[in-house]
């Protein structure tokens, strides 16, 4: 088995990576692996920094567990996305995205010059659900390797799904910031009603909406990303991972 611990592409961006494997790119390993089911492109630091290590040894039993359950939600996942595009006006601080209505000082910082915005939704499907449900009952350790590692597996395709959107956005003159998600600083996690109406959620990718806004299959992700005619290049993993600290959309 193949560790995930020798790759050495995980401190670059998901679209300049690249993989232990002939010097393939993330985008050229998801690619593959959306086609095979195998060799998903690891971020294994951000397992690590879910699991909650912070630089320390990995034990080798730590270290095989996470290759097993990374194997294990290769198989299982069956990602799917879908966006839509709206126009945007602000209003005394509203922020009327025509699909949702809300005010948020931090989303509104981050879309200033914006006209429009895509709503953005993904999931990794119900497979990841019924292997985190079969492993905690089976295996306390391995349903706490599989709820990281599929943290860190939905943000990796999100980072990769989203950094094509940019590249396809920006050939059409337009600049897409990054993603921004209801329940982040102020931005109000009701609005993921909104978002999964417009985008029939439930309909196109299968993913529903509980009264208390959690979302089924868990491992399901909404998100809001602006787009100007404002040249900007942002990091595809947001402002957090950004080092233009002087830039006034920071969120
Ligand atoms: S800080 Fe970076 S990622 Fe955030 S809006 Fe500015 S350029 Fe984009």
């Amino acid at each position: 088995m193949q560790s995930i611990f020798k790759l050495p592409s995980d401190d670059m961006p998901p679209n300049e990576r690249e993989g232990a494997s002939g010097g393939a790119t993330v985008t050229d390993r998801m690619e593959r692996w959306l086609e095979s089911g195998e060799g998903f492109p690891w971020n294994e630091k951000e397992i690590l920094r879910y699991l909650g290590y912070r630089g320390q040894e990995i034990p080798v039993n730590v270290e095989e567990l996470i290759c097993e359950c990374c194997r294990k939600l290769e198989q299982a996942a069956a990602p799917k996305a879908v966006w839509r595009e709206y126009p945007l006006t602000v209003r005394e601080h509203v922020l009327d995205m025509v699909c949702l209505q809300t005010r948020s000082r931090n989303l509104e910082r981050n879309l200033k010059d914006c006209g429009q915005i895509v709503v953005f939704g993904a999931t990794l499907g119900s497979g990841v659900d019924i292997l985190l449900h079969r492993y905690g009952h089976l295996q306390m350790s391995k349903a706490v390797i599989l709820q990281a590692a599929s943290a860190a597996m939905l943000e990796t395709y999100c980072d990769w799904k989203n950094e094509k959107l940019r590249q396809e956005y920006q050939k059409k003159g337009w600049y897409m910031r990054p993603r921004f998600s209801p329940g982040y600083g102020d931005f109000p996690l009701e609005c993921q009603r909104g978002i999964a109406a417009a985008l029939e959620l439930n309909k196109r990718i299968g993913v529903t909406l509980t009264d208390s806004l959690l979302m089924a299959p868990s491992k399901s992700v909404t998100a809001v990303m602006g787009l100007s005619r404002k040249s900007r290049i942002c990091s595809i993993q947001g402002c957090e991972a950004c080092d233009k600290m002087d830039c006034s959309y920071r969120r």
